[in-house]
């Protein structure tokens, strides 16, 4: 099954699409990881797109495309996939629409200011990945990685002000694909106040049952 989640950063798709890809063994596309690793990578995309992260813009629709074109073509999609972060804007979905066949669109609902509380208190472990939230999932000694003992830092647009900016741009931007896929019948809300678990149980719980039947 090949699954878009749709929904303000923050809002813990991320978190989730981790849980249901276990759950049901599709692949975990995230356009924003993706970036990020050509980032880290320092491949010449990565320093393109850089500074356009960093200040919580979107990246032009057409490197997007083509990278998630790319990535799409990878072996491990043949049972499907969840896409996390993308489309973003109609231009996208348009695009996307060419090259593969979306079943169902969550969209995950979720209040703006915490939002703000949830990304603005998150740390990475930048070698390992992991990620903390000073207030919800702290490490045990404050500050540093609970295994290996490096520093937690936090991501650029992990800053109030960019979160502010990634929000605006998402009300703007990609808010409209609500509509779209929703006048397609593949859409369905989920509020996410239950938690990550539950999001991820009634995600898998869905899918589980059409393979049983
Ligand atoms: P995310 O981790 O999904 O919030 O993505 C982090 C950043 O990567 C975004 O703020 C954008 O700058 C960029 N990005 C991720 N996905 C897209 C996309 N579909 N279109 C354009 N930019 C994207």
């Amino acid at each position: 099954m090949n699954l878009i989640f749709l929904g303000p950063p923050g809002a813990g798709k991320g978190t989730i699409a981790k849980m249901v890809k276990e759950r049901l063994g599709i692949a975990h596309i995230s356009t924003g990881d993706l970036f990020r690793q050509q980032i880290k990578d320092q491949t010449p995309l990565g320093k393109q797109v850089e500074s356009i992260l960093a200040s919580g813009g979107l990246v032009d629709d057409e490197i997007t495309n083509e990278m998630v074109r790319a990535r799409l073509k990878e072996p491990d999609v043949k049972n499907g996939f969840i896409l996390d972060g993308y489309p973003r804007t109609i231009a996208q979905a348009n695009k996307l629409d060419n090259f593969s066949r979306i079943d169902t669109v969550f969209n995950f609902i979720i209040d703006e200011e915490e939002v703000i509380r949830r990304v603005s208190g998150r740390r990475v472990c930048q070698s390992t990945g992991r990620i903390y939230h000073i207030e919800f999932n702290p490490p045990k000694v404050e500050g540093v990685d609970d295994e290996t003992g490096e520093r937690l830092v936090q991501r650029e647009d992990d800053k109030e002000d960019t979160i502010r900016n990634r929000l605006e741009v998402y009300r703007q931007q990609t808010y409209p694909l609500i509509d779209y896929y929703e006048k397609r019948g593949i859409l369905r809300n989920l509020e996410i106040e239950t938690g990550s678990e539950k999001a991820a149980d009634i995600i898998a719980g869905m899918f589980n049952r059409f393979e049983e039947a």
